[in-house]
C-alpha cells in the first residue's frame, strides 16, 4: 500500500471534478432529498455541525479529512489523536483552532464544548466500543467506523450508551450514499428484475506485513470484519432482509505466520427470507471486489463493487453510468442533518450489530465445521 502524505492531501483536480458530479446527485436527490435538508437547514446562517475525527490513519488521512472540502453542511471542528504534533500539523493545514485538539485521554473535555456536535471514531475495530461510548458519555454525536465493534456485545453497550445520552449513532457505510448502490436498492424494491434471488460477492485485498488489522484484540477477526462486511451489506440491500441462516467455512492458510491470530480466507452462505441466498467469500491473499445479483429477468453485476471511486456495473439490459460522487461528505452531511433535525440515520447503530450478529453466526459455523447456524 502507497504511504500518503503526512498532511491530509487531495489534489485541486480531483476535488473539483468530486464537488461537481456529487452536487449533481445532492440535486437530483440521490441521497434521499438531502440537498433540499441542506438547503432548509443553512438558510438562516445557522452553525454548521462540527464533526471531530478521532484517530488518524489512514483512512482519516485519504478519505475523511479532504471529504470536508465536499461537505456542504458540516465542518471539521478538531481531532482526537494520540500524536499531538500530528493534531498541531492537521491544525494548521486544515485550518481549525488549536484548542480543538485532544488525546485519547483528554477527550471528555468535549463534553458542553459547543464547536463540537459529532464525534467520528475511525480507530481500530476493537477500539471503537470504548470511543463510542466515551464520546456519547460527553454528550456528542457518533459516526463509528465499520465493523461497528468485535462483538455484538459490544454493539448493545455502544448503543445503550447512545440510548442514555440521547444522542444519534450512525455506522461508516458510506455505500448507502453511492447512485450504483442506491440503484441495487430500486431493484430490489422494484423488482424489476423480479426478486433478486440469487446473490454472489467476494471482497478480497492481498495483505502483505504486520498491523492491528490481524491482532484478534484490534480487529476482531481477518478479512470478514475488514473487508467481507460490505459484501453481507451489499446482499442485506439486495434480499431487503437479514439472513435467517448462514454456512461457513475457514480456508487452509498460505502464510499461517502472518495470519497467526485470524483467518486468512472465509467462504459463506447467507440465506434470505424466501429461497434467497448469497455465496460469498473474503480473503487477505487475493484482489477481489465484487458484487453479483440476478432474479428470473435480469442481472446486475458491480466490480469493482466497494470502491470510494469507480465502481463499475453492467446489468443485463446494458452498462449503468452514474458520476462519481464524495460517499463520505454525503453521509456526514446527512448525519448532520438528522442531528439538527432529530431524523434517524438511515445507516444506524442498529444495522451495524445486525451485521455484528451475522459475523458471530459466520464464525461460530466455521468453528463448528460448517454447521447450519440458524439466526432468530
Ligand atoms: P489505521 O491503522 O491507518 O489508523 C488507525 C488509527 O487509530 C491511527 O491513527 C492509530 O494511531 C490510532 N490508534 C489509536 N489507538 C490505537 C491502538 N491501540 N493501536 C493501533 N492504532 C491505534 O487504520 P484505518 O485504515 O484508518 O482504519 C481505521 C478504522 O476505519 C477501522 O475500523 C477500519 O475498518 C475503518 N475503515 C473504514 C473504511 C471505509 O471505507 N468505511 C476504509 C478504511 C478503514
Amino acid at each position: 500500500m502507497k504511504t500518503p502524505p503526512d498532511e491530509p492531501l487531495q489534489s485541486r483536480r480531483t476535488f473539483v471534478r468530486t464537488m461537481t458530479l456529487g452536487a449533481a446527485v445532492l440535486g437530483s436527490s440521490g441521497a434521499g432529498g438531502l440537498a433540499a435538508e441542506v438547503a432548509e437547514l443553512t438558510k438562516g446562517g445557522e452553525r454548521r455541525p462540527g464533526v471531530v475525527l478521532m484517530g488518524l490513519g489512514l483512512y482519516s488521512r485519504g478519505e475523511l479529512a479532504p471529504a470536508f472540502e465536499h461537505t456542504k453542511l458540516c465542518r471539521l471542528a478538531g481531532v482526537i489523536t494520540g500524536d499531538r504534533d500530528k493534531g498541531l500539523k492537521w491544525s494548521r493545514y486544515l485550518g481549525f483552532p488549536e484548542r480543538n485538539i485532544w488525546s485519547y485521554e483528554s477527550m471528555h473535555e468535549i463534553a458542553g464544548n459547543p464547536e463540537v456536535d459529532i464525534v467520528y471514531v475511525v480507530t481500530p475495530n476493537g477500539l471503537h466500543a470504548e470511543h463510542t461510548v466515551k464520546a456519547a458519555l460527553a454528550g456528542k454525536h457518533v459516526i463509528c467506523e465499520k465493523p461497528m465493534a468485535n462483538t455484538v456485545a459490544e454493539c448493545d453497550a455502544m448503543l445503550a450508551a447512545c440510548a442514555k445520552s440521547n444522542v444519534q449513532l450512525s455506522i461508516g457505510y458510506r455505500l448507502h450514499y453511492d447512485p450504483f448502490h442506491i440503484e441495487l436498492d430500486r431493484l430490489a424494491r422494484e423488482k424489476d428484475f423480479g426478486s433478486l434471488t440469487r446473490l454472489s460477492g467476494e471482497h478480497s485485498w492481498t495483505f502483505r506485513s504486520r498491523a492491528w488489522r490481524i491482532e484478534k484484540s484490534l480487529s476482531g477477526g481477518g478479512p470478514l470484519m475488514d473487508v467481507g462486511i460490505y459484501v453481507i451489506q451489499a446482499a442485506c440491500r439486495a434480499a431487503m432482509a437479514q439472513p435467517v441462516a448462514i454456512t461457513a467455512r475457514v480456508l487452509p492458510k498460505t502464510r499461517p505466520e502472518l495470519f497467526n491470530e485470524v483467518e486468512e480466507t472465509i467462504e459463506w452462505t447467507m440465506e434470505f427470507p424466501g429461497g434467497v441466498t448469497c455465496e460469498a467469500s473474503s480473503s487477505y491473499n487475493r484482489d477481489a471486489n465484487n458484487f453479483r445479483a440476478e432474479g428470473a429477468r435480469g442481472w446486475i453485476r458491480f466490480d469493482p463493487a466497494y470502491a470510494y471511486r469507480g465502481i463499475e456495473v453492467e446489468t443485463s439490459r446494458g452498462r449503468l453510468n452514474y458520476p462519481a460522487v464524495p460517499q463520505q461528505a454525503l453521509h456526514m452531511d446527512d448525519f448532520s442533518t438528522c442531528v439538527l433535525t432529530g431524523r434517524k440515520t438511515p445507516v444506524s447503530g442498529l444495522m451495524g450489530r445486525d451485521h455484528l450478529r451475522v459475523i458471530e453466526a459466520i464464525y461460530k459455523s466455521a468453528a463448528e465445521g460448517g454447521r447450519r447456524m440458524a439466526l432468530a
